[in-house]
């Protein structure tokens, strides 16, 4: 999924937790659970992902900069801001460990990071172009229920 969805549903679940360790490792599962619904993702829409590049990080940034621009409206209104704000962090850390150009090489060649990204990988369900209305609606679905269950 895009990261505003995931960013929100890991405040959600990380102000639920209570604690900064615990909303962080819910946050990173909830990242994985998100990941396994249905959805469209920037790439749905090019023939060769990776030959368009430029397109990605403009959905990228754009994405970025709701989801932030969300969450500094709702965690001043969270039970537990930080906490909150750690479970946020941790739904978004398997996408910043997996698609960072930067260090993904050097994470594939660790103990952890080749079958973390392969897990990533193998439960991330991109849904066809065909269907790509059905996949935008289940992450706006997702961002409307937290911020209906917000509090
Ligand atoms: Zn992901």
């Amino acid at each position: 999924m895009l990261a505003t969805p995931h960013l929100l549903t890991g405040a959600l679940i990380g102000q639920a937790t209570g604690n900064y360790p615990l909303a962080f490792a819910c946050g990173v599962m909830s990242h994985f659970a998100l990941d396994g619904i249905p959805h469209t993702e920037p790439s749905t829409f090019l023939q060769d992902p990776h030959a368009c590049w430029k397109w990605n990080v403009r959905v990228a940034v754009v994405d970025v900069l709701l989801g932030l621009a969300l969450l500094c409206y709702l965690l001043p209104h969270a039970s537990h801001p930080g906490i909150a704000a750690w479970g946020a962090l941790g739904a978004v850390f398997p996408d910043l460990v997996s698609n960072i150009p930067l260090w993904q090489k050097r994470i594939w060649n660790t103990w952890w990071g080749r079958p973390f990204l392969k897990f990533h990988a193998w439960i991330h369900y991109s849904i066809p172009r065909r269907y790509w209305p059905l996949g935008i609606l289940t992450q706006v679905a997702t961002v409307a229920v937290v911020l209906c269950l917000w509090k």
